[in-house]
């Protein structure tokens, strides 16, 4: 299969059929195919409003309907910052995500090479990790 992660401006109607088990609609292509675009993990309406320009029957409803089925069938990340509303991140892999305070822009960060979880963090023995969400807020320093 395609490796999704790697695909800089996929084509909507380059995905397979299937993804994960999940029936990729005309829209749930085009919202994948926003999501992937950018990668600047953009809210809900921020996709609404991109998918428009290409498909301009698209409903906010089916937008959010599409970005539930994404991300419960593990093909986009859910990335929540206090109060604000969800935004959506097509990286897959490991990665923390960093809030400039100034722009409000989020950031992939990624753990230092060899470093893991378990290093860091005191836990129980035999612990194993299903889902990591570690969102930090700072800014790049002068
Ligand atoms: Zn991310």
């Amino acid at each position: 299969m395609i490796s999704l992660e790697q695909q800089k401006n996929p084509n909507p109607e380059d995905f397979p059929s299937e993804l994960q088990g999940l029936r990729m609609t005309k829209q749930r292509r085009e919202v994948l195919a926003v999501i992937l675009a950018e990668r600047d993990h953009p809210t809900a309406n921020d996709v609404f409003s991109r998918a428009q320009d290409r498909m301009s029957t698209i409903s906010l409803a089916t937008v959010y309907n599409c970005l539930e089925a994404l991300v419960s069938h593990k093909l986009v990340r859910q990335v929540n910052f206090e109060r604000e509303s969800s935004r959506y991140c097509p990286n897959l892999s490991d990665h923390c995500h960093f809030q400039d305070e100034e722009s409000g822009k989020i950031h992939d960060v990624v753990f230092k090479e060899g470093v893991k979880l378990e290093d860091l963090l005191e836990l129980p023995q035999g612990t194993e990790i299903s889902h990591l969400e570690i969102s930090l807020k700072g800014n790049f320093g002068k």
